[in-house]
């Protein structure tokens, strides 16, 4: 019987998460939950997983929370409350279903403890991914990506040699507006970068997903988790979301995973590794689906991409500042503070006039993130 603590349960991967751990009541009992205001949903959870402890990140809904509960566990809300729970509370396997660089310092707790981490905060890595591979390396933890792609790449990977590989295809849905014209996005509402045509997903990662910022973040994501230099890392459109990605051997060679574009595939598959466990989700029809199409990304089209790429080259502590920047822009976006076409504006800015730092540590990461975050939200 593994434990799990999940950091974002009341999220769309952590529902997710709950709902494949429902249906292995004899392998998986639930010891943590974190959230950061949704008590409701959280109350709900709560009822039907039993866990020892939750962590709230709001202190007045905590207090509510303690207020209503018809049992005992323990209830915890102080600043440093998620890493306190991934540092001293009991548990095997950390689901990451944070959203942002929030997620960092409590995946760094687990890490630092030797645990499994089932990673879908892919900005963990953007932001720390020298740091993280290698504490989780000397701690013998693990991370097993819950990222479609990456999660398609690493079972891919399974008994295949990593000197062996070409390269890693990527493959994006291209988002709602991959058929638009650059000239749209002056103009694109909230409401039409939130209509995903394949995933459903919190509002970030699906704005991200407008932007081909979420692919950006996904090509540094695979480089830290795969350790393969930046030309061996490839995106391709394929609109079906059906190939959730490849790996092209030496020899020419394609391997692809397929399956439906529900994410409780991957998380069951970071908690079962190297295990496969039956299931009853629901079955690829390929004679229904018909056809899988490809094409180049446009990255004069889709800046975030590019952006991201030059990040990863540039490196040191540029990931940190594009995706602090982006957090940033998408917020406002969200907000209707900004034009969806300002987001990759503000990004460049502030790789342009953020100070970068090589070979940054824990302390310097942390100091750039908010000071991204300042300069984009003094910009106009
Ligand atoms: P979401 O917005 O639906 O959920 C986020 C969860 O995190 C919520 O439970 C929220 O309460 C919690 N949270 C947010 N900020 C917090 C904070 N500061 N402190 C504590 N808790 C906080 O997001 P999501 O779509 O589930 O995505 C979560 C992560 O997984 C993101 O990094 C995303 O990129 C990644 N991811 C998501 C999907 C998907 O299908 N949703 C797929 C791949 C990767
Ligand atoms: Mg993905």
């Amino acid at each position: 019987m593994k434990k799990v603590l999940i950091l974002g349960s009341t999220g769309s991967i952590g529902v997710n998460a709950l709902s494949v751990i429902r249906k292995f009541p004899d392998r998986f009992s639930v010891a943590g939950l974190t959230v950061n205001s949704n008590i409701s949903t959280l109350s709900e959870q709560i009822e039907e997983f039993n866990p020892e402890f939750v962590v709230i990140n709001d202190q007045s809904k905590a207090k509510e929370l303690a207020k209503n509960l018809n049992r005992k566990i323990k209830i915890i809300s102080s600043e440093n409350g998620l890493v306190e729970a991934a540092k001293k509370y009991d548990y095997d396997i950390l689901i990451g279903a944070i959203v942002g660089f929030a997620g960092l310092s409590p995946t760094l707790e687990a890490i630092k403890r030797g645990k499994r981490i089932a990673l879908a905060n892919k900005e963990t890595l953007v932001v720390a991914g020298e740091i993280v591979t290698r504490l989780v390396a000397e701690n013998s933890a693990e991370i097993i990506p819950v990222d479609s792609e990456h999660s398609a790449i690493y079972q891919c990977l399974v008994g295949e040699n990593l000197n062996e590989v070409e390269k890693l295809i990527l493959t994006a849905s291209g988002g709602p507006f991959l058929n638009k014209e650059k000239s749209f996005f002056d103009n694109a509402t909230v409401n039409e970068a939130l209509n995903h045509p394949n995933w459903k997903m919190g509002s970030k990662i699906t704005i991200d997903s407008a932007t081909m910022m979420n692919k950006g973040l996904e090509v540094i994501e695979a480089h830290w988790l795969f350790g393969l230099p930046v030309d061996k890392i490839s995106v391709v459109i394929h609109p079906q979301s059906i190939i959730h990605s490849m790996v092209q051997f030496v020899d020419g060679s394609i391997k692809a995973q397929l399956g439906l574009p529900d994410m409780k595939l991957p998380i069951q598959y970071a908690l079962t590794f190297p295990e496969r466990l039956s299931n009853d989700f629901e079955r690829t029809n390929l004679p229904l689906i018909n056809n899988l199409t490809f094409f180049e990304p446009d990255f004069n089209k889709f800046e975030c991409l590019k952006l991201a790429y030059q990040a990863l080259n540039t490196g040191g502590t540029s990931p940190c500042i594009l995706n602090a920047a982006n957090e940033i822009a998408v917020e406002k976006f969200l907000n209707g503070d900004i034009k969806f076409s300002e987001i990759p504006k503000m990004i460049n800015k502030a790789l342009d006039k953020v100070e970068n730092h090589s070979n940054p540590d824990i302390e310097t990461i942390i100091e750039c993130d908010k000071l991204t975050r300042e300069f984009v939200n003094n910009l106009n």
